[in-house]
């Protein structure tokens, strides 16, 4: 290993925030397989020194019904492909109720975004019903007020949101959203939600077209100036009925510039929780495992009912996945 990796490494392994985005880039950039095999050794190392501990949360989709129209996702609001559909409370209580049977102690409700008192009123009421201890929404940008009624809902439940920002390159942010939407707005509500005490999270998608090296070094260094809590990315994957296409990388690049990310945000970040994204899976089976063994420490096995999984594809081939 050259001597300037290795020193990279040390330092990160020093103190959290310990390596400057050229060497984030350049430890991205490296293909040399010793030096891989050592940076995904000392993330496994700060994940044993900060405890961390493999965390699961029951996924479930309870709606594909989306506001929005981002150009790289399966349920965008113009996409002709999919069936609509939105549980009913009670099916979701169900659902809730089956993971907590089979020893869940955390969901983690994910929908389309929709803004409308009807969709606060429906997060709200199942809020304040469920009879599970740790809750996580990702349910897009909502106003104040929204976030806030959600969090009186779900008073003594541990409650986190998991807002993507998907690039923290305003440029690139522009060329995979339509016009409306606002890079500055997004990162408004992650802050937002921080102010309100929620357990905020985001995250990034790898391998994006026009996405650059230095990008992804940049959206580590996000993650570490906000502050966030948990951190869920993944790689890029084409979907047919979207106006976005040729990813940056390959599928091979893309899979193994996950796990490196996965692994530099551990060894930026230190204590944070990362999840290991269906994603990985969908490009390779067993690298969610993998993830877990170089950083990763939340896995979000998925209770959508059958009869709603195929209809929430956001990216082909995650309906097949557990
Ligand atoms: S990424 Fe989220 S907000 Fe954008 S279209 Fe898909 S579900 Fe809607």
């Amino acid at each position: 290993m050259s001597i300037s990796f290795k020193r990279t490494l040390e330092c990160a392994l020093e103190a959290p925030r310990n390596i400057p985005a050229r060497d984030l880039a350049g430890m991205l950039s490296c293909n040399d397989k010793s030096v891989v095999a050592d940076l995904f050794a000392a993330a496994n190392e700060v994940s044993k020194k900060c405890s961390k501990v493999l965390l699961k949360r029951a996924l479930i989709e309870f709606s594909n019904i989306c506001s929005r129209d981002c150009y790289y996702c399966g349920i965008r609001k113009s996409s002709p492909l999919i069936n609509r559909y939105h549980m009913t409370i009670e099916e979701l209580l169900k659902v809730s109720e089956e993971a907590k049977e089979e020893g869940f102690t955390a969901i983690a409700l994910q929908g389309g975004e929709i803004e409308s008192e009807a969709n606060t009123a429906f997060v709200e009421e199942f809020l304040s019903r469920v009879d599970i201890p740790e809750i996580t929404l990702s349910l897009g940008e909502q106003t104040t007020d929204v976030y806030k009624r959600w969090k009186d809902a779900a008073k003594g439940k541990l409650l986190r949101y998991l807002l993507r920002i998907e690039t923290s390159s305003t440029e690139l942010f522009s060329k995979i959203h339509p016009p409306e939407a606002s890079f500055n707005k997004r990162l408004g509500a992650i802050r937002k939600l921080k102010s309100l005490d929620y357990i905020t999270g985001s995250g990034v998608m790898i391998g994006l077209p026009g996405q650059a090296i230095d990008d992804l070094a940049n959206d580590i260094v996000f993650f570490g100036d906000e502050k966030l809590d948990m951190v869920g990315m993944g790689p890029y994957i084409p979907c047919d009925s979207t106006p976005l296409q040729a990813p940056t990388f390959s599928s091979q690049e893309r899979l193994e510039l996950s796990l490196k990310m996965i692994a530099l945000t551990r060894l930026y970040l230190w204590d944070v929780n990362i999840v290991s994204s269906t994603a990985l899976e969908v490009l390779s089976s067993g690298a969610r495992d993998i993830a877990l063994r170089v950083g990763a420490n939340v896995i979000m096995p998925n209770f959508t009912p059958n009869k709603y999984r195929l209809e929430y594809q956001l990216y082909p081939g995650k309906q097949q996945i557990k």
